[in-house]
């Protein structure tokens, strides 16, 4: 039986999803009436904003509800278009494919480009679904760790060290989960010159890319950098965390001309195309007609942030990097001496709390905490954390 395992495809041995998985057990125990905190949720708390559902309802209603253009609907993509060149990308919706999920356009985008033999550049701690998705494209994933001491960018020696002749394409979250980091223009330059030096590729996942809390700091695409990078650049977006509309599926990605070709092909055979009504409904929220929900949603995430990180410098066996984006903190808990997934184990039996262990994340010493919940949970939340961890 064994044999026969080994002889089918890398995909077979793909590891669930943890983040998922966990979020779901919380949601299971909360079913049964136990008084379980999760602080491992990976979507925002909030519902979609009414003229995005209201489009939905119309087109709905309106029966537009058959197959459409496997890239995704002209109208959207004209808005994406426009979207871009305020990043400053110049494009055009032939360079852009719709998919369900920004998470569908990065697994499309790695499995056209990479195969057995070619290697891809993964910044550690990475979000936990590109091994996978790199795994399941027979590619082999080469880290490179980062540091907290660095804000978690990476280093240009680090990066040199790592490429080879077989380097295909490095993968870029900014804002990051799980570690909140905005990469700095001069960080995305060095990423930049040494794709364009190597002429390897720059899979720039810009999901996060509104929920930036410091004014300091801005969100850059580094697709926008220059002429060289903007060939060798795929940058994916989506609505999932920008607009609360996690469950609707829906993202996209703008890559060259030759490579959105090969993803809508390779879309064409696999789901078709991202779901019709949902790409008529998503046209509203990049017209800005969900602005007022957008921003009320990122000034709540930034005074949970504050909050939890106040909190959690009372907490003296963990620290942290105060993030910059996203809605997670990365604790680091290795004075407690614990393995991230004994920790996380050990709190949810002992004080009923869900935290992500960062193992697959590629940091083993972290767990991630999510601020996705309101601030009384977070303060009974912390509550227990503390509690836990004055116990050890
Ligand atoms: N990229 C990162 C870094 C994420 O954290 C997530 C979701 O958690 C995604 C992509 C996927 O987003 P979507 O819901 O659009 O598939």
């Amino acid at each position: 039986m064994q044999n026969l395992q080994s002889n089918y495809s890398p995909l077979g041995t793909l590891s669930p999803s943890v983040t998922l998985s966990l979020a779901a057990r919380a949601k299971e125990l909360k079913k049964q009436g136990l008084d379980v905190y999760s602080m491992s949720v990976g979507e925002p708390d909030f519902d979609t904003p009414q003229a995005i559902k209201d489009a939905a309802i119309k087109t709905l209603n309106e029966g537009k509800v058959g197959y459409i253009a496997s890239s995704g609907l002209p109208e959207l993509k004209d808005e994406i278009v426009k979207k871009m060149a305020t990043h400053g990308i110049k494009t055009t919706p032939n360079n852009v494919v719709v998919t369900t999920g920004a998470k569908l356009a990065l697994f499309e985008t790695i499995t056209a480009l990479c195969g057995k033999g070619d290697e891809v550049i993964v910044l550690a701690p990475y979000w936990l679904s590109y091994p996978e998705m790199i795994k399941a494209s027979g590619a082999k994933m080469v880290v490179v760790n980062t540091k907290a001491e660095n804000d978690f960018a990476p280093t240009k020696e680090d990066l040199q060290k790592a490429i080879t002749s077989n380097t295909k394409l490095i993968i870029v979250n900014s804002p990051s989960n799980p570690t909140g980091a905005v990469y700095s223009k001069e960080t995305l330059q060095m990423i930049a010159d040494l794709a364009v030096g190597h002429n390897f590729m720059v899979l720039s996942d810009e999901i996060y890319e509104k929920l930036i809390y410091d004014n300091s700091v801005k969100h850059i695409s580094i697709g926008s950098l220059n002429e060289k990078i903007a060939e060798l650049t795929i940058t994916i977006n989506g609505f999932s965390k920008a607009y609360a509309m996690t469950g609707w599926r829906l993202g996209y990605l703008v890559a060259p001309t030759w490579l959105a070709k090969r993803i809508s092909a390779l879309q064409s055979h696999a789901t078709s195309n991202a779901t019709t009504f949902v790409q008529y409904a998503a046209i509203v929220a990049l017209q800005g007609k969900a602005d007022t929900e957008l921003d009320n949603m990122v000034k709540t995430f930034a005074r949970r942030r504050e909050l939890l990180c106040k909190l959690l410098k009372e907490v003296p066996q963990i620290s942290f990097i105060e993030p910059k984006g996203a809605f997670y903190v990365m604790c680091n808990i290795s004075k407690t001496g614990k393995k991230a997934a004994d920790f996380a184990q050990e709190l949810l039996e002992q004080k009923l709390l869900t935290v992500i262990p960062c193992e697959s994340f590629g940091a083993p010493e972290y767990v991630r905490l999510s601020y996705a919940c309101s601030e009384e949970h977070i303060k009974e939340a912390i509550k227990r954390l503390k509690e836990f961890c004055s116990g050890l």
